[in-house]
């Protein structure tokens, strides 16, 4: 028989916003002293906009934003799907690539009449030595934009700054998971200055940024060496692995189907606030079960 507190608390979670998969990993919700969050989709909204177009010279800005959106329209990343929306609003056409190859964490690869074009993050530039105006970069970046660059092969021909909302929930929750005594920590794949950025805004006590996907779940083992239970927030994009490493995965729920099948805990309304509640439910379930 299931335990009359049991079924109490399940229903009020379905109330709060909670799907709870795992029931033991709920329980252990209480204990939860670090949270690491993901930035994109979880943090911030995960919707980007054009906020700056930089051709090379001789490079006319409609074109680049035709090479780009013609590009991106092949991927799926939320920078992919910004770009691709802002792109057609301009009344740019966009024109047929072929051989798209997703570079994880790092941009992607496609043919455009019989040429090869890539988008690369900052990171990926330096791994392949294609030199860019790195101070014009670093002001845009310092201003919490993502700058991806666009090359013909290894010939750059111009960058775009996108940039993302943070939720306005964000703050809120990172104070109060503050005086729980619980520290916030911030994972992303986006550049350092972008990083630094959102946990100045948020009061974040730790970012690691730069992290390509397979690092994730290696710096949460780090997190977890000192017997501290870890949880992990985030979309699924780029970060199920983590969610499985942390003591707590939960999901966002509007991101991904194996976020969601990896995941502890569903938080249904995407509300970063329902992990307070989360928190506080489990306590309070323990209180009564003792
Ligand atoms: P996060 O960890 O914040 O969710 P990702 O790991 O998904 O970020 O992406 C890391 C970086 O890789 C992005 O900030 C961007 O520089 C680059 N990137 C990945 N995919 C794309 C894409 N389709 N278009 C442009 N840039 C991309
Ligand atoms: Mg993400």
């Amino acid at each position: 028989a299931v335990p009359l507190v049991n079924t109490v608390s399940t229903s009020i979670a379905a109330r709060k916003g909670l799907l709870i998969r795992n029931r033991t990993q709920f329980e252990e919700a209480r204990k939860i002293r670090r949270i690491v969050f993901d930035k994109t989709g979880t943090l911030t909204m995960g919707e980007f906009g054009i906020t700056d177009t930089v051709p090379q010279e001789g490079v006319q800005a409609e074109e680049l934003l035709q090479i780009a959106g013609s590009l991106e329209s092949l991927s799926d990343h939320p920078i992919a799907q910004g770009v691709v929306r802002d792109v057609k609003a301009k009344g740019i056409a966009l024109k047929i690539a072929s051989n798209y190859e997703n570079l994880t964490g790092a941009g992607l690869k496609a043919d455009l009449e019989g040429e090869t074009y890539y988008i690369l993050s900052p990171g990926e530039m330096a791994r392949r030595n294609i030199a860019y105006d790195v101070a014009g970069f670093e002001q845009l970046s310092s201003q919490g934009k993502t700058v991806v660059f666009v090359t013909k092969e290894e010939e750059l021909l111009g960058m775009l700054a996108v940039a993302d909302l943070i939720r306005d929930t964000s703050k809120e929750v990172i104070a109060q998971l503050k005086k729980m005594g619980i520290e916030s920590i911030m994972m992303t794949g986006d550049h350092q200055k972008v990083a630094d950025y959102v946990g100045r805004e948020l009061g974040l006590s730790k970012v690691y940024a730069q992290v390509l996907p397979e690092e994730k779940s290696k710096h949460l083992q780090e997190l977890q060496k000192d017997f501290q239970k870890v949880a992990m927030v985030g979309d699924g994009i780029n970060d199920a692995p983590a969610l499985a490493t942390a003591d707590l995965g939960i999901a966002i729920g509007a991101g991904t189907d194996v976020a969601m099948e990896t995941a502890d805990v569903i938080l249904v309304d995407s509300d970063p606030r329902d992990v307070l509640n989360l928190i506080k439910l489990s306590k309070a379930t323990y209180r009564k079960t003792i």
